[in-house]
């Protein structure tokens, strides 16, 4: 029998950037809130002095440990899923502050092309342009629906960038000035706009200067020390929610936050939640937490994997297209891009932030005309200098021995000459993408695990071969002696790392028979629970997606006060 604590104003599953912006914003308010996060406490202290590529980068110290969970993954429902029992294609936090403690940092908004991207893209090229099994749909909301909370976000971690010359229009300029430009980078923006294309800075988290946001937080200046994508920051420059949202909701009195709270069901009666019940991992008890309004911050997998757990919402069947949880799962293409090899000059490469870089957006979303091409969408092409760690990084030639002495010598030539140009690639959801519960494989408590079934389509393929063509174009023009072309994609293969930006499963939408969740991100068949993260992403866009998390929070903050305040009933 579980033991039952009194109840609170909102409970939160999950602290990371979703869960901690509700706390901030909803703390605010007035409103008590829990905050249950499976894993350990986090501190800027923990990285004083631990610039260790194997335990961080290599050995993943700060990620979900995958021997007590994991995701099954198959490439069709023909075949079984296995569970992923080493890390390869993404990485999964945990812990507070979540996967927004190793972040890099890179905060781009969507395009407005995204949020009607089915409407806008009839209207230019006909139905006819969309495959069949291609489930893409607009999002419930515009751009400039979307622009206040972007800008809220960006004003909360102090973003440092300039104007993207192709994307939505600004309410504001970014908070901080671009970090700084590398002879690397200027190389990219020279051939960049000598060919007629339109390079920025990557907008960063990271930092260029001191910053003090709205909520009296303030953050030092990066230091550029290239530790950043999978560790924590030890000067608190990069923007995380243990150093920007968690202590202002602290400091309420308003918000506890309880570690190690493994939550297993959302309880329910009819059509409204009445808590959750979760396991303190250090005692094995069970215990339930009664709330008026629950609130999901648990990243794609887990949010969609509770809701099935706990029987709530329609679950998906990718037979006949019904139902809602799980549907439209999305990745992102990553692997067509080129690097470049540059037998006369050498870099500082391993001097490097997160978000260091320079990206163009003519080949993304619907910048460029796709009448004659067999994809829709497209990527964000960059490059980036984050820090060339000396363990995982030997970039050679093609051609080049994979072992032994000449390998290690070309590895060593080619440390600081070569320069990858790369493309961020949308992914768009197709019928036979879901998410749903593995029959067969189950997490240390014996709970069934989140399976994915997913494969790369002719869609990515041929977005890809497109991209990497670009990408190899730049770097001619930058100068590059050999250039490495990667136009082929291939199946989709889950060992190598690829992205951290998996999408979908808990939709939004306009309406309940296509979408889980309203555009406050509530669930039109729960109407006191929330579900709040990149798993309400309707397809992938060719872009990192936190600015749209944190922006999407915002928005559903808003939304719950209202509710809580109000007498009940769909905000929409
Ligand atoms: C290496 C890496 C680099 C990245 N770089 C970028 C970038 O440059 N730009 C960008 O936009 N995005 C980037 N991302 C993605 C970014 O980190 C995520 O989009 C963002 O952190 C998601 O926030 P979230 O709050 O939705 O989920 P998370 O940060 O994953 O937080 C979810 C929290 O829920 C907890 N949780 C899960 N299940 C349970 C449960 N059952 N009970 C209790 N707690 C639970 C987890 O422990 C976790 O703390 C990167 C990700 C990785 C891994
Ligand atoms: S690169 Fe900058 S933001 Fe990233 S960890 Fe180092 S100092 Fe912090």
């Amino acid at each position: 029998m579980a033991k039952k604590l009194p109840k609170v104003d909102v409970v939160i599953v999950g602290v990371g950037w979703g869960g901690g912006i509700i706390a901030q914003e909803l703390t605010k308010q007035g409103l008590t809130v829990v905050g249950l996060e499976r894993g350990k406490e986090r501190k800027t202290e923990d990285y004083f002095m631990v610039h260790d590529e194997l335990r961080y980068a290599l050995r993943y110290e700060l990620m979900q440990d995958l021997s007590k969970e994991t995701i099954t993954f198959r490439s069709n429902t023909r075949i079984r899923a296995l569970p992923m029992r080493q890390y390869g294609s993404f990485l999964i936090g945990t812990g507070l502050g979540g996967a927004g403690v190793h972040w890099n940092g890179q905060t781009f908004r969507f395009l407005p092309y995204d949020f009607q991207i089915r409407s806008k893209t009839i209207e230019r090229y006909g139905e006819k342009k969309i495959p069949d099994n291609m489930t893409i749909q607009d999002w419930g909301i515009t751009y400039d629906e979307m622009e206040p909370y972007y800008d809220r976000f960006e004003k909360l971690t102090g973003i440092s960038g300039e104007e993207n010359p192709l994307g939505g229009k600004r309410s504001s300029p970014y908070p901080t000035p671009p970090m700084k430009q590398t002879p690397a980078m200027k190389m990219f923006a020279d051939a960049a706009t000598k060919l007629k294309l339109h390079p920025y800075m990557m907008p960063s988290a990271n930092l260029s200067q001191q910053y003090t946001n709205e909520d009296g937080v303030s953050r030092a200046a990066c230091q550029y020390c290239g530790y950043c994508e999978r560790f924590g920051c030890e000067y608190g420059a990069k923007a995380d929610p243990v150093v920007t949202v968690i202590p202002v909701a602290k400091k309420s009195g308003k918000f506890e936050i309880r570690t190690h709270s493994h939550v297993r069901r959302i309880l329910h009666t009819g059509n409204k939640a009445t808590g959750v019940l979760y396991t303190d991992v250090t005692t094995g008890e069970e215990i339930e937490q009664p709330a008026d309004i629950v609130v999901l911050t648990s990243y794609v997998f887990n949010n969609a994997r509770l809701l099935l757990l706990s029987k709530l919402g329609r679950p998906y069947d990718p037979a006949t297209g019904k139902g809602v949880i799980g549907k439209n799962y999305a990745y992102q293409v990553i692997r067509g891009g080129a690097t470049g090899f540059f037998e006369e000059k050498e870099f500082n490469l391993y001097a490097g932030a997160g978000s260091l870089g320079m990206t163009l957006d003519d080949y993304n979303g619907d910048n460029f005309d796709h009448s004659d091409l067999k994809f829709i969408h497209g990527a964000s092409i960059s490059f980036s200098q984050t820090g060339q760690r000396p363990v995982a990084n030997n970039p050679v030639p093609k051609g080049t021995p994979n072992w032994g002495k000449d390998f290690k010598a070309a590895s060593i030539k080619y440390f600081n000459r070569a320069l990858g140009v790369g493309a961020q690639g949308s992914s768009m959801p197709f019928r036979q993408h879901f998410l749903d519960l593995d029959p067969t494989y189950r997490d240390a408590f014996g709970d069934p695990l989140i399976r994915i079934t997913f494969d790369f389509e002719e869609q990515d393929r041929q977005l890809a071969a497109f991209t990497a063509d670009k990408c190899g174009e730049i770097l001619k023009e930058m100068g590059a002696t050999q250039i490495d072309v990667r136009r082929e994609l291939g199946p989709y293969d889950i060992t190598p790392y690829q992205s951290t930006h998996n999408t979908g499963g808990v939709i939004m939408g306009a309406s309940p028979d296509i979408s889980a969740v309203n555009n406050y991100l509530q669930m039109w068949d729960v109407e006191n629970l929330f579900v709040i993260g990149a798993s309400a992403f309707p397809h992938n866009s060719g872009y990192n997606p936190t600015d749209t998390v944190g922006a999407l929070a915002y928005r559903a903050a808003e939304g719950i006060a209202k509710y809580a305040k109000g007498s009940g009933g769909l905000l929409v």
